[in-house]
Parts: structure tokens; C-alpha cells; sequence
């Protein structure tokens, strides 16, 4: 970005409502609890306030990053030398409509199906374990216990790119594996789910038994953004990573988990960097042991220089 962030950022103040700043850490709002700083931050309080911030960048030609709650990105040392659009606590809040629920893209995933399942309403308890919010968990088709969100999303609002509003039944997505490829190019700021009545106490001790599940098999002790690699066909990334002997190898502050291979932790003080070299060595390693090249599930942000090991 070439424009002198502080001037950019009096600009933005000016066509947006809530905070906007220039250079803002952000390791703060990763799970990682790694990078640098964005040039630029705007968290708009309303939906219209994040089609202006998008007309604006979109106008200006500024690189964008669009941050939910942070629990799936690798973001760099160096940070984001663009405008990072935060979707995030800034954009809370749900509607219950019978059985249907319009919800805020940057609320919590959890914390509304909690408030679902208060109301007796299920379908979505088997991803309570999974942190972050409504928007990325639309845009990675995020999924636990044979359940991915598409299977109770009905629509999914926002806008293009260009600030233009945009809409999407569920039919127009092609929900795959950790992916909406219509989701991609757009800013999501609200889904619509369809759930189901249900006892609610017999959903409270579902929800109960899977985070003691996810609490035994994850090391949810340190700091790190899940599966770090897709599921490969016919096989498990951690079991890979494991049998390639890599659990518990560490470069700097950064280890791959001992109880679960396919988190690459920040156990101390990790630089990106740092994960990213464990990143490449296990892709480098699996590969010539198995001839199975890992997909990244977690988005790397900024950028990262290729180093040996
Ligand atoms: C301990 C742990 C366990 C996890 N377990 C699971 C699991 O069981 N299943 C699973 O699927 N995932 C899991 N994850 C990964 C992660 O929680 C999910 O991918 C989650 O849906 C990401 O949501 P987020 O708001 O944190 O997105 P972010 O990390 O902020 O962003 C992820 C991607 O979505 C984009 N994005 C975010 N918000 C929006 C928006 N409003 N509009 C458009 N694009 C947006 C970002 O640009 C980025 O490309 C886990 C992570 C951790 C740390």
C-alpha cells in the first residue's frame, strides 16, 4: 500500500461508522496469538458501515483482508500492509423466527448455538467446539462430527467486493470440503439457518459430551488454529504427520502437537515464521515418506519467505 496509513485511515473515518485505525496489531484477534500490525483497520458497527468501508477500498484499489474471529489464519511477522475489515464482535447479534435464525456474521458461532439450544432448537450442536464466528464458519464450511454448517444455512448475505450488496440462497453455494467458492470474493455480514425443535436438555448433554471429546483428543492449552492441513482422501493428516515422526518436533517456539499431530502449536513466543517452517518440513516430510501432498486448511495472511530447515 503506498498511501500513508494515518491519512488513509482519517479518510475511512469519515464514510464509516465505528473504529478505524492505522497500523493496529493483530495478533490480539488471531487464535495464534502471532503477526504483525494491519496499515489499516476498520471494524464497521453496521452492515451498511462494512459497504462503505468496501467502496472505499474498492475505489482506493487497497489490498483487503477480512478478519473474523481469527481461529483459522496464519497471519505474518511483518502483518497485513493493507486494510484489514474486521467482521467480528463488532457485528453481534441474532433473530429468531420460529425455527429459523438470522444471525450477525461475527458472532460467535458457539455462543449462538448455545442460545439455540436454550430455545430448544438443534442441528447445529455438533460444531459447538468450534471457535469463531458465523462469517468464517460460512466461508470454510467449517464441520465437526459428520456436521458442516451448510447443512442448516438457507442464505447467506453481504456484499461483492465492490460494496454492492449480495445475496445467495443455499443453492447458489457450492458448499465442498472447508470451501464456499461463492463465499470468496465477498464480504459475508449475516447467514439464515433452519433448525429443528428439539428437548433441550438432551441437546444441552450432546453439546456437553463433544466438547469433552474435543477436550481429550485437542491440546486446547496452547495457542493455535486447529488442523493445520485438509483431511487427504483415504487418509488423516495427524496420523501422516505422526507415522512421518514428527510429533513434538519444534522449530523456535512453534511444536507439532504430541497429542495431536495435525496442530502445529505456539507453545513459546512462536513466530509466524517459525510455523510456517514446521508448516513446509511436515508437507516436505509426508510427501516423501507417503507421496501424499497435505492441503492447508489455515489461510496464510502477509508474506512469508521460504527458508530451509
Ligand atoms: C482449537 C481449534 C479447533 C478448531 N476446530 C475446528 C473444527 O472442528 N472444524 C472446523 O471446521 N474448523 C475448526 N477450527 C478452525 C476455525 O475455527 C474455523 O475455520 C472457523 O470457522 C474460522 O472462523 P473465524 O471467524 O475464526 O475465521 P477467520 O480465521 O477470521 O478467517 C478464516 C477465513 O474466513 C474469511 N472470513 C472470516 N470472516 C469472514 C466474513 N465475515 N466474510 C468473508 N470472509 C470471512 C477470512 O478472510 C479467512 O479467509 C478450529 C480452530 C481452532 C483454533
Amino acid at each position: 500500500m503506498n498511501a500513508d496509513p494515518a491519512e488513509l485511515a482519517a479518510q475511512l473515518a469519515d464514510v464509516t461508522d465505528g473504529e478505524v485505525q492505522a497500523n493496529k496489531p493483530l495478533a490480539p484477534f488471531t487464535s495464534y496469538k502471532i503477526g504483525g500490525p494491519t496499515a489499516l483497520w476498520a471494524a464497521p458497527a453496521t452492515e451498511a458501515g462494512i459497504g462503505r468501508v468496501l467502496a472505499f477500498i474498492h475505489e482506493k484499489q487497497l489490498p483487503l483482508f477480512v478478519l473474523g474471529h481469527g481461529s483459522n489464519v496464519l497471519l505474518s511477522d511483518a502483518g497485513w500492509p493493507g486494510v484489514t475489515l474486521y467482521v467480528g464482535e463488532n457485528l453481534n447479534g441474532w433473530q429468531f423466527d420460529h425455527q429459523q435464525a438470522q444471525v450477525l456474521a461475527g458472532s460467535r458461532l458457539a455462543d449462538f448455538i448455545r442460545a439455540a439450544v436454550t430455545k430448544g432448537l438443534g442441528g447445529m450442536e455438533q460444531l459447538v467446539g468450534i471457535p469463531g464466528s458465523i462469517g468464517g464458519a460460512l466461508r470454510m464450511n467449517a464441520g465437526a462430527f459428520g456436521r458442516e454448517i451448510e447443512a442448516v444455512t438457507m442464505a447467506v448475505s453481504g456484499f461483492s467486493l465492490d460494496g454492492s450488496p449480495f445475496q445467495a440462497e443455499r443453492q447458489q453455494i457450492d458448499f465442498g470440503y472447508r470451501q464456499a467458492p461463492q463465499l470468496e470474493k465477498m464480504v459475508i455480514t449475516s447467514g439464515r439457518f433452519q433448525l429443528k425443535t428439539a428437548d433441550s436438555r438432551i441437546l444441552q448433554l450432546r453439546m456437553q459430551d463433544i466438547l469433552a471429546i474435543r477436550g481429550r483428543k485437542q491440546p486446547l492449552e496452547y495457542p493455535s488454529c486447529g488442523s493445520v492441513f485438509k483431511r487427504p482422501p483415504g487418509y488423516y493428516a495427524g496420523s501422516l504427520i505422526e507415522q512421518a515422526d514428527l510429533k513434538g518436533v519444534h522449530i523456535g517456539g512453534a511444536m507439532v502437537s504430541p497429542k495431536h499431530a495435525g496442530f502445529i502449536l505456539n507453545t513459546n513466543n512462536a513466530t509466524a515464521a517459525d510455523v510456517y517452517a514446521l508448516i513446509r518440513l511436515i508437507e516436505r516430510r509426508v510427501y516423501e515418506r507417503f507421496g501424499v501432498r497435505l492441503e492447508r486448511e489455515v489461510k496464510l495472511i502477509g508474506n512469508f519467505v521460504e527458508y530451509t530447515t
